[in-house]
């Protein structure tokens, strides 16, 4: 695996389109980071909230970090005063410590409603209810230090790129159905997360905004 390289393919992949590279960088070591960083990608993802500290406290400042994983409320603190984008927002209670955490920081972080969209039992996420619920909140006017830019989905792991597929458009539409029920007015209000090493290529056809590929890119995990 050269990650440099396969870095500038998916530069090359993208460069007409108006979708982003997450490059999912947890459990690499930061050698494999900085040589991504190298071929130009400053966006990358991790799921655990310390994991990142430390990457993000030896690697340049100019990096975009997004957290993927189920965040609890007490790891906030850690990511707060650098996170760019919390992608695995799943309950009001965790935006409300990301408010309170980014305020201390006296800075916003961008936050992702995390949609359950896959027909596993092992998912975090939101059921649309229940995204709908949230958005519906009236103390969420309160909130000052964060701002929702969007929604993110795992597809089931399925051989079916029929039933990826719809659960793909199954996220698109449920992104468009919130823009104008309660981001109307919003032009924050923007992103569609989805895509990964196995199912990308569908992603971006269904309008993802941003893909996150981790073995693609850095080769398999250990
Ligand atoms: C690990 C992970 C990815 C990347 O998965 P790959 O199959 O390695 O591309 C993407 N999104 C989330 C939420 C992840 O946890």
């Amino acid at each position: 695996m050269n990650i440099e390289d396969n870095i500038r393919q998916f530069q090359k992949r993208l460069a007409n389109t108006s979708c982003k590279l997450v490059a999912v960088s947890k459990t690499q070591p930061i050698e494999a980071l900085q040589q991504a960083y190298n071929a130009g990608q400053r966006i990358f993802g991790e799921n655990k909230a310390q994991e990142m500290a430390q990457k993000a406290a030896s690697l340049p400042p100019d990096i975009e970090w997004h957290m993927l994983g189920h965040l609890q409320t007490n790891k906030v603190k850690y990511i707060a005063p650098f996170v760019h984008t919390i992608q695995s927002v799943d309950s009001l209670r965790l935006l409300e410590e990301i408010d309170k955490q980014a305020g201390k920081n006296n800075r916003f972080i961008n936050c992702l409603l995390q949609i359950y969209i896959a027909q596993e039992e092992t998912k975090f996420g939101l059921s649309v209810e229940e995204a709908r619920e949230l958005l519906a909140t009236e103390t969420l006017q309160d909130f000052r230090n964060i701002v929702i830019t969007g929604v993110m989905g795992i597809a089931t792991n399925t051989s079916s790129e029929t039933q990826i597929q719809q659960e793909f458009k199954f996220l698109k539409n449920i992104f468009i159905n919130f823009k104008k029920t309660y981001f109307s007015e919003s032009s924050e209000f923007k992103e569609i997360s989805m895509g990964m090493s196995s199912d990308y290529q569908l992603a971006i056809v269904e309008g993802s905004t941003m893909i996150r590929v981790g073995s693609s890119i850095f080769g398999a995990r250990n």
